[in-house]
């Protein structure tokens, strides 16, 4: 009798805690239909650059927030260069006693214009269960789920025990300006111990189906660097050809760039990343990451990651000559040859150094180097245990016991600025895909339906777990 009524609590306390943990994530669940509409409208506003969209997107996600029932001097539009970035903090009751975390995403897209596409890239569309619409994935899919994930919690009376605080960027996509006021002149606003980034981070759904080998976990971005490389001449008639020439002195500098392979590297991080990967990679793919993993000095290992175009950028710097121009007639001498060449850059590399060895490998001193744009240059973030336990949690609920594993991006998210700021940054978003779907910044950008609620189901756990009392 004790026995059996003993059993029988037994399982009425397993299916409650069970159903504790199991989401049936869709429209019905709590807050899907709120995240839908969230979506659904700042899909169908055009927040690329020049669009002036932005800080529409932000006052209309404020107005969300209030009236969620957080208060008016916890909401901050911050109207920068054109564009917004948009601050909520949740208000903890400090009982850990601990810094704020901050969440990023960004609320701009990359434009896309409606003769490119199928279906209108500003319109929303459901079918063959995908949701079809610019920033579908890049980058409302995160911030849609991190709004949905601060309203339900404040509706159910949650209190964190450390203030949470949303750093939305407003042109992520571009210069990055509204990101680097973020962590700068409103640092007052979004000072914190490190940072989620719901732009990054996520697993592969194998093309026919079923679970991902793992989860990557982005911690780490390359610099990214680009030169416009340019060889001048006086130049002539055509008919007399001089020893000297602009296209042909540019050609043997590019070609000798195409030759010249930068020094392996590599960190804890790559180091985790290719083991774990390797583990679940078959063939000789596979075993030269282990190989490298175990030795970065193995030389066979190396000749095949630097062979695949997947992997040379994760064991050293990579720079590739991208546009060419030159010339001005088809009966003269080029005056001036210019090559674009873009350069993904190691952590803790440099960009002096990679110049300065750019110039070594072309060893023609006449070769002049602009480099194009302001460049950020980040160490790679800690590998923290309380995130990965809080990611974890996550995870669980859709592919329990999922392996994490840390990843280096080729650059640039937000995260990058954050990290040049001393606030580590993990990308960490619950984003399951098949490759095969992955449009972001392309044509036709779409995301699994069922993904779009598991990423909201993700991030109420998440914020929880990362924040929570206990
Ligand atoms: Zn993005």
């Amino acid at each position: 009798m004790f026995n059996s009524m003993f059993k029988f609590l037994f399982v009425t306390l397993l299916l409650l805690v069970l159903s504790s943990y199991s989401f049936s994530a869709d429209i019905n669940m709590p807050f899907g239909q709120k995240a839908f509409e969230i979506y659904k409208t700042s899909v169908e506003m055009r927040t690329a650059e020049g669009q002036h969209q932005v800080p529409t997107l932000a006052r209309y996600l404020a107005s969300e927030f209030k009236k969620g029932g957080f208060p008016e001097e916890d909401i901050h539009v911050l109207e920068i260069e054109g564009t917004a970035a948009l601050v909520v903090r949740y208000r903890g009751d400090d009982s850990l006693g601990k810094k704020p975390i901050s969440i990023s995403a960004h609320m701009d897209v990359v434009d896309a214009l409606r003769e490119d596409w199928e279906r209108d890239p500003f319109t929303l569309v459901e079918e063959n269960g995908y949701y079809f619409g610019r920033g579908t994935v890049d980058n409302k899919l995160g911030m849609t789920a991190v709004t949905a994930g601060f309203l339900r919690l404040k509706a159910e009376g949650w209190v964190p025990g450390r203030d949470l605080i949303i750093a939305f960027s407003g042109d992520e996509e571009t210069s990055m300006n509204s990101t680097k006021a973020l962590v700068n002149e409103y640092r007052n606003l979004t000072d914190s111990e490190f940072v989620l980034n719901a732009d990054a981070g996520g697993a592969s759904i194998p093309e026919s189906g079923g679970r991902p080998a793992s989860y990557g976990m982005q911690a780490a971005e390359k610099t990214y660097a680009t030169w416009d490389i340019t060889v001048r001449n006086p130049g002539g008639h055509s008919s007399r050809p001089r020893e000297d020439n602009a296209i042909y002195d540019l050609a043997h500098a590019l070609t000798k760039i195409q030759r010249y392979k930068f020094p392996v590297r590599y960190n804890d991080l790559t180091l985790a990343y290719l083991k774990g990967t390797g583990a679940r990679t078959e063939g000789k793919l596979g075993k030269a990451m282990l190989d490298f993993s175990a030795n970065p000095k193995d030389s066979a290992a190396i000749a095949t990651l630097r062979s695949n175009s997947s992997f040379v950028g994760t064991i050293g710097t990579t720079c590739v000559a991208t546009m060419l121009r030159a010339g001005h007639a088809e009966n003269a001498l080029a005056q001036s040859a210019t090559a674009t060449v873009n350069c993904r850059i190691f952590p803790g590399i440099g960009v002096e150094k990679t110049l300065s060895q750019l110039k070594i490998t072309i060893n023609n001193p006449a070769v002049e180097f602009v480099l194009l744009d302001e460049v950020t240059e980040t160490d790679p973030s800690p590998l923290r245990q309380d995130v990965i336990v809080a990611l974890q949690k996550a995870i669980d609920i859709k592919y329990p016991g999922l392996e994490i594993i840390p990843s280096m991006s080729s650059g640039a998210t937000d995260g990058m600025h954050f990290r040049a700021a001393g606030i580590p940054s993990y990308g960490v978003n619950g984003q399951y895909g098949k490759s095969s779907d992955s449009f972001a910044h392309g044509l036709n950008e779409r995301v699994l339906v069922e993904s779009f609620y598991d990423n909201v189901a993700h991030w109420y756990v998440l914020l929880q777990a990362i924040a929570g009392k206990d």
